[in-house]
C-alpha cells in the first residue's frame, strides 16, 4: 500500500525521478542521490513498510527476493569479490532519514567498522 507522503513511494509510482537499476513486481533498486561509496544503491520494497522494525515473517518472500537482487547487483557492479556492505537503518537513532524500508548496497572502497 502506497503512502502519498512518502518519497520512496513516489519513486515507486514514477512520480519522482530516480536512477533505477532494477525493478520487478516486489523490489526496486536505484542509485543513492548522495552516494557514500563508489557504488551506493538503495533497494526498497514496492509496498510501503516503514522500517525493519515493522517486518514480520510474512515479509520473508519479499526479503528473500531483496537479498537475491542485492547479490546480483553486487556481481553486476563488480563489488561482489572486493566486498560490499548491505545495511538498513531503522529509526531516527540509527540514522534513518526516509521512513520507507531500504537497504543500502555499498562497495568500491574499504569500509570501516563499526559504523558511526
Ligand atoms: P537513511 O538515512 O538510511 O534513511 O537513507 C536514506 C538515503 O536515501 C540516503 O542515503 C539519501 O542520500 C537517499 N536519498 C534521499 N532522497 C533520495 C532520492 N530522491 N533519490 C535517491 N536517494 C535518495
Amino acid at each position: 500500500m502506497a503512502n502519498e507522503d512518502c518519497l520512496f513511494c513516489r519513486i515507486v509510482a514514477m512520480e519522482f525521478p530516480a536512477d533505477i537499476v532494477f525493478e520487478d513486481d516486489q523490489v526496486i533498486a536505484f542509485r543513492d542521490i548522495n552516494p557514500k561509496a563508489p557504488v551506493h544503491i538503495l533497494l526498497i520494497p514496492r509496498d510501503h513498510i516503514t522500517s525493519a522494525a515493522s517486518l514480520t515473517e510474512a515479509n520473508g518472500p519479499m526479503l528473500g527476493r531483496m537479498f537475491a537482487v542485492a547479490a546480483q547487483l553486487a556481481r553486476d557492479e563488480g563489488i561482489a569479490r572486493s566486498g560490499f556492505r548491505l545495511t538498513t537503518n531503522s529509526g531516527a537513532g540509527a540514522g534513518q532519514s526516509v521512513p520507507h524500508l531500504h537497504f543500502h548496497l555499498m562497495g568500491g572502497r574499504q569500509m570501516g567498522w563499526p559504523p558511526g
